[in-house]
């Protein structure tokens, strides 16, 4: 494993028990590594089996080029008009639960342009040295699956395409490249062999990313298990020793881990873990489905199905098809209308690839709903607990956090080991969340 970084060691570095990191998604087990690679003794706690939250059945990219905020100008129009309709991109079940309308209400005032463009800008920062960081991984020999074929943006309609294509040259703003123009008309559909004639303008990113994102996280685990991480699988966290101070113990089902200090990485149900520490986490479930198919052709790029919001990842040889963001409760209830939506859409951009959606249970495999853990603001939470001082919490990476979670990990333990929050963590401050 590569050194993060060469400061003076501070805090769980002198200390012999280890770091306790609680959940073992892609989030918990980067900053595991990370923490690893520095030589602090860490555990892993994951109360079913490693990967087995949002970080398994996603899309796997790894982009510079989607990472804006949830929140952005004219989504609350957009949400509005899907209220109910469970076909939409973007599902919203109206209930009167005064935390979900509360949350609402902060997604809406976190999505004036300024607060988007200062939200992408963090982001974006954040998210500068993702690359080079799988490419550390792949060296010290993590089997991240990542390849990049670069990502082609397609659309029923040339108008789309221009619009979609001109917000995006001003959030690239120069970090990564986007070509001048859409490719427009007949040929727009060559631009990856699995795109139907319906596709009327699509363009490229070169250089974007996808990973298996089961085989990383297996890889990852792997890694963890040769450095002498020690990974406590069917294990719940429930509590903390002491209700203030330092955390000198995590409470499990199966008793007390002594700790030096902890990270909370445990995706949306961080919420229980930050109240059994007396704060409030406003986190809401995006859940978004998937599934796996074979297609002939099958996709050489990531693809992006512009106006339904649908994407479609090759991986291994087959093709992962996923999308929506239901706003439903905090719960993995699979909505299979959600599934026939997905996979009617990618259907007006891939040709048709079913006949009626009954054939789907015998084409596709696989299908899954994960919860994006999502905070109103639409960025992710990478901070000190407050009032607890060696512990941490890293959730709420929405839409990305198999992009961040190299990032997220590797700034973290910077964060631990000096006991300094590094700059690009600003952003995602705690205190953000109350104020
Ligand atoms: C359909 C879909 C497509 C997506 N596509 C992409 C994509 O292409 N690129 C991208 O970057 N991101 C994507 N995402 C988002 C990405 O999946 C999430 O941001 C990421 O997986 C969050 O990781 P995590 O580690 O925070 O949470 P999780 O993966 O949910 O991990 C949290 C872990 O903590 C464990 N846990 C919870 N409570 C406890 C406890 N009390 N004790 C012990 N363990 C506990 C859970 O069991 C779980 O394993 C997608 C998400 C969805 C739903």
């Amino acid at each position: 494993m590569n050194n993060v970084s060469s400061a003076a060691p501070a805090g769980p570095r002198r200390r012999d028990n280890p770091v306790v990191v609680v959940g073992g998604g892609v989030i918990g087990l980067c900053t595991a590594y990370y923490l690893a690679a520095e030589g602090v003794p860490v555990e892993i706690v994951e109360r079913r089996s490693i990967g087995s939250g949002a970080s398994w059945g996603n899309a796997g990219w790894v982009c510079l080029s989607h990472s804006a905020p949830v929140p952005s100008p004219g989504v609350i129009g957009y949400a509005a008009r899907s209220l109910g309709r469970p076909d939409s991109p973007l599902y919203l079940r109206p209930r009167p639960d005064g935390q979900f309308l509360a949350w609402l209400w902060r997604f809406w005032r976190s999505s004036s342009p300024h607060r988007f463009r200062d939200g992408y800008q963090a982001v974006a920062d954040l998210n500068r040295p993702t690359f080079q960081l799988f490419e550390e991984m792949a060296e010290a020999g993590i089997e991240t699956t990542l390849h990049r074929p670069g990502m082609v943006h397609a659309f029923l309609t040339a108008g789309a395409a221009g619009h979609h294509l001109d917000i995006q040259r001003q959030m690239a703003a120069g970090r990564y490249e986007v070509p001048e123009e859409p490719v427009v008309g007949p040929s727009a559909h060559a631009c990856d062999p699995a795109l139907s004639p319906a596709v009327k303008a699509a363009y490229l990113v070169e250089g974007e990313g996808v990973v298996d994102p089961a085989a990383f996280v297996r890889a990852l685990h792997a890694a963890l298990g040769q450095a002498g991480v020690k990974v406590h699988e069917n294990v719940e966290v429930t509590g903390f020793a002491g209700s203030s101070g330092p955390v000198e113990a995590v409470l499990t089902s199966q008793g007390e881990i002594a700790c030096s200090g902890v990270v909370v990485a445990a995706g949306m149900r961080s919420v229980n873990l930050l109240g059994a520490m007396g704060l409030r986490l406003p986190l809401q479930a995006g859940k978004g489905y998937s599934f796996t198919v074979d297609l002939d052709p099958a996709p050489l790029h990531c693809l992006y199905f512009g106006e339904r919001r649908v994407v479609a990842s090759p991986m291994g040889g087959a093709t992962r098809i996923a999308g929506t963001m239901e706003l439903s409760g905090n719960n993995n209830r699979l909505d299979w209308r959600r599934i026939v939506a997905i996979a009617r859409a990618s259907r007006r951009y891939l040709g048709p690839w079913f006949d009626e959606p009954d054939d789907l249970m015998s084409l596709i495999r696989d299908p899954w709903v994960g919860g994006r853990p999502f905070l109103p603001d639409g960025l992710p939470v990478i901070d000190r607990v407050p009032g607890r001082e060696n512990a941490y919490v890293a959730s709420g990476h929405g839409m990305l956090g198999v992009t961040l979670g190299p990032a997220t990990g590797r700034r973290l333990t910077e964060y631990v080991l000096t006991g300094r929050r590094p700059q690009a963590l600003t952003p995602f401050r705690f205190d953000r969340l109350t104020s």
